[in-house]
């Protein structure tokens, strides 16, 4: 028995102006892509790891993962998809692919969409297995051209192995004749926020328990998606996969159900936004009350992890207007302050013009760098391993990194984008977060198990960033109308 494995994940934010060449993929082809995937605590190291528990002879063909940013060149795309694709044409009994479901490219609004259906032509009647993000834009040709689909059931996403061994499962079982899938998908005009799709609590909490629920009264599988909606695409909404075992009716009546009740509590996904002026003065007030510990103000209109720039300035701005004091704010991307940092050196004061560097094409907005006075007190490489609790023991490299000081903030500069994960974006020069008054932070979730706990309190500040959650702000053209919230009286027949 002989399978495919390969995973090739992005999510497309299609208004960031952040590129997604190749390189951004780092791709590891044939032997050294399971390489990468063995061990790894995602889907394609769960179906590694299935794969040798049955014996079954592999081929590993790509392994390939790029940070959200803007569409997929379709060079990339194309190169990459071929090489899975012919490694199935070359002969296989079964397919697995870990992707994402929200990928876009220059030329396929579907990117799973056309992988999936040229998996399915260049290899007619294999069964083929997905699993996939929650945050997947699933559409009628990705249900038509897989056999099995699964996604993770968490956000922040802590299930990614066991969401890869689940769809797995259901595999050997079809391969063995014990199940024959059926999939049902419905989708309803909803475009949620990513702020509202934390599956601890509120409506996303809800539905994914009805999903749990689903599977354990018998269904195969129950996915809830919420969806992406910064893609400019025709439907980037929530939906739901049922699979059952031979029954279309009770696949499809489960995936109705669920989609029904997504849709009646769909005030529950939208997220409203407050001016950054209210923010602050929230901020202000928690800073004076009782208790240690920073404040968090959750830059979300700017995280790299959804396409952001990292280098938006419009919170700090305020925040300095405001009159808000010790204030520690990472990290913020911008190689030229970098270097004009470094060449000042340590100790000097310097006059430099920070972030705003990438202008928000797609928006039609260009923001002015903010110019800040202060002095460089500490340079680092920005290398530190995460401690954790998500992502522990990845190495990240962050570039070279400089802290300035410009009395009412201390920046943490660098060159490459990255998501304060861990505290070691601070830690690297010298700082202790837990000490600010203030904690400025580029992130919408995944910031919050390592920052939260040492916070004083929390107040999320929507910046007019690529990764906004004021959709208002986006020139969505492609999108089906009416769609909810955008048409706040859409109805879903
Ligand atoms: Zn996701």
């Amino acid at each position: 028995m002989r399978f495919v494995i390969a995973r090739l994940n992005h999510e497309t934010n299609s208004f960031s102006p952040v590129p997604t060449p190749l390189a951004a993929f780092e791709p590891k082809w044939g032997e050294a892509a399971s390489v990468a995937a063995r061990g790894s605590r995602t889907p394609m190291g769960a179906f590694l790891d299935l794969a040798t528990e049955l014996g079954a002879q592999i081929t590993t063909p790509l392994f390939a993962m790029a940070n959200p940013s803007g569409p997929v060149e379709d060079v990339a795309y194309q190169q990459m998809a071929d090489a899975i694709v012919t490694a199935v044409a070359e002969g296989c009994d079964a397919v697995l692919l870990d992707l994402h479901g929200a990928m876009v490219t220059t030329q396929h609004d579907d990117g799973e969409g056309d992988l999936l259906e040229r998996v399915r032509v260049a290899a007619p009647g294999v069964p083929v297995a997905v699993a996939l993000d929650l945050h997947g834009n699933v559409t009628q040709r990705m249900v038509d051209h897989a056999d099995i689909m699964v996604s993770f059931k968490t956000y922040p996403h802590v299930d990614m192995y066991e969401t890869g061994a689940h769809a797995g499962r259901l595999l050997a079982r079809m391969v063995a004749g014990e199940i024959r899938p059926v999939l049902a998908w419905r989708r309803p005009p909803l475009m949620t926020h990513t702020l509202r799709s934390a599956t601890g609590h509120g409506a996303m909490q809800r539905v994914v328990q009805a999903a749990r629920r689903a599977e354990q009264e018998g269904l195969l599988g129950v996915s809830v998606f919420a969806g992406f909606a910064l893609a400019d695409i025709p439907a980037p909404c929530l939906s739901v996969v049922a699979i059952a075992d031979s029954d279309p009716a009770q696949a499809a009546a489960c995936a109705e159900q669920i989609a029904r009740d997504a849709w009646e509590e769909r005030s529950g996904f939208v997220y409203q936004s407050e001016p950054l002026e209210n923010s602050m003065r929230r901020a202000r007030e928690l800073a004076a009350a009782q208790g240690s510990g920073p404040v968090l103000l959750l830059d979300h209109g700017d995280n790299c992890m959804s396409g952001g720039t990292c280098d938006d300035m419009d919170v700090l701005r305020v925040a300095l207007e405001h009159g808000l004091e010790d204030i520690l704010v990472g990290p913020i991307c911008d190689p030229q302050a970098v270097a004009q940092l470094l060449e000042a050196g340590y100790g000097a004061r310097a006059v430099v013009q920070v972030g705003n560097k990438r202008p928000l094409a797609k928006l039609g907005i260009t923001k002015s760098p903010l110019v800040l006075e202060g002095t460089v007190r500490a340079i680092s490489d920005g290398r530190f391993t995460i401690t954790g609790p998500i992502y522990t023991g990845q190495a990240v490299e962050m570039g070279r990194t400089v802290l300035f000081d410009t009395g009412a903030a201390r920046l943490v500069l660098i060159e490459r984008t990255q998501e304060p994960l861990d505290l070691g974006v601070f830690a690297c020069v010298g700082e202790n977060a837990s000490r600010a008054r203030y904690l400025l932070l580029k992130s919408r979730m995944y910031c919050r198990p390592v920052f939260e706990p040492l916070a004083k309190g929390v107040v999320e500040c929507d910046g007019r960033g690529v990764t906004s959650s004021d959709y208002s702000l986006f020139p969505f053209s492609r999108v089906q109308r009416p769609v909810y919230p955008l048409d706040p009286g859409t109805r879903w027949i």
